[in-house]
């Protein structure tokens, strides 16, 4: 949960880079950087992670990330399993060390999504852009205005935005592509075949329809989650780990429906701030409050998105995004091995379908509904900080400690 009065620029919740995971490396990676430019005369950098970067952190490869962004450098990292007191599940302490002296030590959060706090400090990686703080502000602002949340968006966000969006579309089209004529092994030691390609080929097969749609929708979220498996180039929606729900479900609808790229651009905006209302007033980190603040978020992006592109009302796009969190409550992340490979690429294929179906249930269910998207935020949240910490990004409990226990 953000403690700010405002929420932040959309670019917070589209980065592009390389996975497998936002919050264990794109995050510790950047505030390696920080660090860096700050102390560029530094000669050596002791890296100490701890919660979910340390038990996880091998299987996510943060040690791979933080040495390629301080590879000039002597590189310490230590894993410390043992810390307990922690402000936040991901916290990292970075030392600076010029000829054994130490320059100065820093501790870092890796609060989801890439996002990064340091201690006691305000790194700005954006300004706070947006004077609304939940989806019942926005709407009301939107109704005041006679406006589209897309346009919502464009009037508070800076002039490049749009272009900015347009990068992030073609990276998740290319992103889906190539993971699309992959085939083999992801590595890692779980010996996963790659299945986007056989998806792909089987949804090819069918005429428009319920099957041809389970095959593609899942083909798109397999082939954009394998891809972020291997480290490849891809774009958070809300995080890499699930990142594959929201282009899958935006690919395939553009090919069925026949949708513009300016129209995708505007429901990526649509995505944006939804994904940005859980960021502030939850959370967006598995490592924090389990798969469904990761899952869950790009869930309720997607059919948002996908919503707004078939020209529902606001009401039934809160109403679309809302059956779309709201049933992915209580969803643990259990990653076996640390990887983010099972449950995760299968489980971006299944929150894509719920995707479609949530936006269906939005049309026909959207009056006298009970259950407002704020309220199912705040849920998430608390849902989220009831779970054991087994359950949030540690591989401690769920299918890691039960599929450990009964193979190897
Ligand atoms: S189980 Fe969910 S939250 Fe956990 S690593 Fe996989 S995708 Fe991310």
């Amino acid at each position: 949960m953000e403690n700010v009065n405002g929420m932040y620029s959309i670019r917070e919740i589209y980065r592009i880079g390389r996975g497998p995971s936002s919050s264990h490396t794109m995050g510790p990676s950047y505030a390696c950087e920080v660090m860096l430019k700050e102390y560029p005369q530094a000669d050596t950098f002791r890296i100490v992670l701890y919660g979910s970067l340390a038990k996880t952190g091998i299987g996510h490869r943060t040690d791979y990330a933080i040495r390629e962004t301080l590879k000039d450098k002597v590189c310490e990292i230590v894993f410390d399993e043992e810390e307990t007191e922690l402000l936040h599940p991901n916290t990292m302490k970075i030392t600076a060390i010029k000829e054994n002296k130490e320059l100065c030590t820093k501790t870092v959060r890796s609060i989801g999504g890439g996002a990064i706090e340091f201690d006691g400090e305000e790194i700005k990686q954006s300004e706070i852009i947006y004077p609304h703080t939940s989806f019942f502000d926005i709407e009301s602002y939107c109704e005041e205005k006679g406006i589209s949340i897309a346009d919502y968006v464009f009037s508070f966000e800076d002039a490049h935005i749009k272009d900015y969006l347009r990068l992030v579309w073609d990276r998740m089209k290319a992103t889906v592509s190539s993971g699309l004529l992959k085939d083999g092994i992801i590595p890692g030691g779980l010996n996963i075949k790659r299945r986007a390609k056989m998806l792909l080929k089987k949804g090819n097969s069918k005429s428009f329809g319920h099957e041809k749609e389970i095959y593609l929708l899942s083909a798109y979220a397999y082939a954009a989650s394998e891809e972020n498996a291997i480290g490849e180039q891809m774009v958070t929606a809300p995080t890499c780990g699930a990142s594959g729900v929201l282009p899958a479900v935006l690919i395939f609808k553009q090919q069925e429906l026949g949708f513009d790229d300016e129209e995708v651009v505007s429901a990526l905006a649509v995505a944006g701030v939804i994904g940005n209302l859980v960021k502030h007033n939850a959370s967006i980190s598995g490592a924090e409050c389990g798969c469904q603040a990761e899952i869950g978020t790009a869930c309720t992006m997607a059919a948002a998105a996908l919503a707004y592109l078939k020209g529902l009302s606001i009401k039934q796009i809160e109403c679309a995004a809302e059956i779309a969190l709201e049933h992915h409550l209580g969803l643990t992340c259990d990653p076996i091995k640390g990887l983010v490979q099972i449950p995760c690429i299968e489980r971006n294929a299944v929150a894509a379908m719920r995707a479609v179906d949530a936006v269906s249930l939005a049309e026909m269910l959207y009056e006298n509904r009970k259950i407002s998207l704020d309220l199912v935020i705040k849920t998430m949240y608390e849902t989220g900080r009831d779970l054991s910490f087994r359950y949030r990004e540690t591989s401690e409990g769920g299918l890691a400690s039960l599929y450990v226990a009964e193979c190897d």
